[in-house]
């Protein structure tokens, strides 16, 4: 594919001054050679809402033509043919794109003199806004974790800290984090269709936390939407794998750990972590793994404040006892006599 078919054109100067123009066609560069295992980019594929074929195809309203530059998703041979948009991004003559990095950026050259910190070092600078998918590319992590049997000698970095926390893209964006091990599919997907929009000039910047990530993503913990989160309150924890209580005593992070994925499942909705047995590691923040591990391990400050708890789990026990025989009492108005009676009468009502 030569320099110049791959060229975007950016619609036409804005009709008021002051006003951002949006783009008609964005070019997506997808990187996971550093030191990345792929997981991202699979995870990515079960999107259902917000689905990359969705998008690719044309078929989402309101966003610009969207050409994809992945290793493996992109319909290339290959070879140049699949390096050639890349090499003239470097260059600064592929026209508005969004540089996606998956993996860990390794602090040295893995491949001779141009290795992927290379590459991302020439692509950053040109890029229209740069993303950063999963833990290891958002905050780094089992490349450089303690005891990492790999024995690396190079460690690696997070996207951020190689190009700078200051960064910021030639849109005027800082690095948008979507982390997870491996990213939850929607999450991705959604944070990417909120920038094309953007870029089309229909929606402003997608708002980001103080660790860059999609603030309405990672607002709340795990814990607010666990459907064991009633068990707590009752103080009823359980100590294996194989009960639906709360699991904070065999290893569960999730009081502590921001992430939308009990709330939203996994594939096709269905899933989540604490939902289906798994307790949270908190794949989704700087610490992890090392904070973390053992992994089935209480929690630090869990063996306290569960203790603390249980009396005030009784009494709520109790108390809710009491309230669910009241509400499950039948009220007067439901009788097998001819005549019907209504809730509306006073002296119907329960
Ligand atoms: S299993 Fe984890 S997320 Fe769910 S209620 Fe218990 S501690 Fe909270
Ligand atoms: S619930 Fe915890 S382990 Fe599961 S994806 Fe979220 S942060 Fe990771």
């Amino acid at each position: 594919m030569s320099t110049a078919s791959i060229a975007t054109e950016v619609s036409q100067e804005p009709e008021t001054p002051g006003e951002r123009p949006g783009f008609d066609e964005i070019h997506i560069l997808w990187i996971a050679e550093g030191t990345s295992r792929d997981g991202d980019t699979v995870s990515m594929t079960a999107a259902g809402r917000s689905a990359v074929e969705d998008i690719v195809l044309g078929l989402m309203p309101g966003l610009p033509k969207v050409h994809l530059h992945d290793k493996v998703l992109s319909p290339s041979p290959g070879g140049e043919d699949h390096l050639g948009p890349f090499r003239a991004a470097a260059r600064g003559e592929l026209g508005p794109f969004v540089l996606v990095v998956e993996g860990s950026v390794p602090h040295q050259d893995i491949i001779e003199a141009d290795g992927p910190n290379r590459w991302i070092d020439r692509l950053a600078p040109e890029a229209w806004a740069v993303v950063a998918v999963g833990t290891c590319a958002t905050f780094d992590d089992g490349h450089t974790m303690t005891g990492n049997p790999t024995g690396s000698p190079t460690g690696s970095m997070a996207l951020a800290d190689r190009l700078g926390r200051d960064f910021t893209s030639r849109g005027a964006l800082p690095v948008v984090n979507i982390p997870g091990c491996p990213v939850q599919p929607e999450n991705v997907m959604e944070t990417l269709t909120w920038l094309l929009h953007h870029a089309a000039g229909t929606a402003p910047p997608p708002p980001l936390d103080h660790m860059l990530r999609p603030q309405w993503l990672f607002g709340k913990t795990v814990h607010e939407g666990c459907d064991r989160a009633a068990s707590p309150g009752h103080a009823t924890f359980t100590k294996d794998h194989d009960s639906p209580k709360c699991q904070v005593k065999v290893g569960c992070w999730g009081p502590v750990v921001n992430c939308d994925v009990p709330k939203r499942g996994w594939t096709g909705g269905i899933g989540g972590c604490p939902h289906v047995g798994g307790i949270c590691v908190g794949c989704t923040v700087p610490g992890f793994p090392d904070a973390f591990v053992p992994f089935m391990d209480e929690p630090t400050g869990g063996s306290p404040s569960s203790p603390l708890v249980k009396p005030y789990g009784a009494v709520i026990r109790r108390l809710r006892g009491i309230t669910g025989l009241a509400a499950g009492q039948e009220p007067k108005r439901h009788h097998d006599k001819a005549e019907p009676t209504s809730g509306h009468a006073p002296h119907r009502r329960p």
